[in-house]
């Protein structure tokens, strides 16, 4: 598989992310929400990178199968465990991809009435965009290329690799 991002390109991103935070929030806690599980890597190395009080919980939803389409809809399959209510949230997410998903956590989170409510998306596919939406904190804008690898996975697979690669037909 081609490599489109290396490890290294990957840490000085999150690194610059992970620094952004930290003086957008000085003084203030958060909660770093993943959409599990395609951003649990970014979580882990991005929690590591701000310096600020920061607590982690977790959400998963369905939106991608074994196929590389998007079905379109999106299911809540994993709820929060912790009260959103007046937290500064940072939803942590792998890719922005048609943005569908990210819509819907969006409306869904905001129905808890946090006190603010921010996206953090390591890739960005903004060619694919169906939704209205866009992320304040991206590491990478990528091309309409299906890519695995830190945390993203084709049927399960590939979420171990350490750099980001690009997925060709047939494999
Ligand atoms: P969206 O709702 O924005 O279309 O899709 C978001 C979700 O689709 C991501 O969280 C991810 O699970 C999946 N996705 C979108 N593009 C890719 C890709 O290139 N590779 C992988 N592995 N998953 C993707």
């Amino acid at each position: 598989m081609d490599v489109l991002l290396s490890r290294d390109e990957i840490a000085t991103a999150v690194a610059r992310i992970g620094q952004q935070i930290t003086k957008d929030y000085a003084g203030q806690s958060i909660l770093l929400l993943g959409v599990l599980k395609g951003a649990c890597m970014f979580l882990s190395d991005l929690a590591r990178k701000i310096e600020l009080n920061a607590t982690f919980d977790f959400i998963a939803v369905r939106s991608y199968g074994a196929q590389k389409e998007s079905g379109g809809e999106v299911q809540l399959i994993k709820d929060v465990t912790t009260p959103l209510h007046g937290q500064h949230i940072i939803l942590v997410e792998d890719i922005l991809d048609t943005g569908l998903t990210l819509t819907f956590l969006k409306k869904t989170l905001m129905a808890h009435q946090p006190k603010s409510l921010k996206i953090a998306a390591l890739l960005d596919k903004p060619s694919r965009r169906k939704a209205d939406i866009q992320a304040d904190y991206v590491g990478f804008q990528i091309p309409d290329k299906f890519v695995v690898g830190y945390g993203l996975d084709h049927a399960e697979r590939f979420r171990n690799l350490p750099d980001i690669c690009v997925l060709n037909e047939g494999e």
